[in-house]
């Protein structure tokens, strides 16, 4: 599969049975529909904004950023926020294929997650051994 954000094409890594598609040259990351579905529940995280359902009925987000393509169905994906301050702007495929994170936004989400679970720690130390793992 190809990067939405460089044209790369984009390696996949797997831990926890969780698997990414990860691009060795931007950093970005992008989850299938499913995959992140699991990565939520895997994390505990079910029912936070990062759900793909509310991310696509929330209105499109102003951005200057040109419009990317969906890596798996090519169409044009739509800008949403998610989190506060900051917001963090990922792209969405409209029909639901799944979401592009650019890099370091993972990251940015992950410091906005609730403090009383263990949520935060979890998917850092995911993220952590996903990523170290394959550099
Ligand atoms: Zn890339
Ligand atoms: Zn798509």
């Amino acid at each position: 599969m190809r990067c939405p954000a460089c044209g790369n094409l984009m390696i996949v890594v797997e831990h926890e049975n969780i698997e990414l598609d990860y691009c060795v040259n931007c950093s970005g990351v992008w989850f299938d529909a499913g995959e992140l579905e699991l990565f939520l529940e895997t994390m505990e995280l079910e029912g936070t904004s990062l759900s793909l359902d509310d991310i696509l009925t929330s209105p499109e987000a102003e951005s200057a950023e040109k419009k990317r393509k969906c890596p798996i169905c090519g169409g044009k994906m739509k800008k949403a926020t998610v989190g506060h301050e900051p917001e963090v702007l990922i792209d969405a495929c409209p029909r639901g294929d799944g979401l592009w994170f650019d890099s370091g936004e993972v990251g940015q989400l992950i410091t906005q997650l609730p403090e009383k679970s263990d949520s935060q720690g979890r998917v850092i130390t995911f993220l952590g051994e996903v990523f170290t793992a394959r550099d």
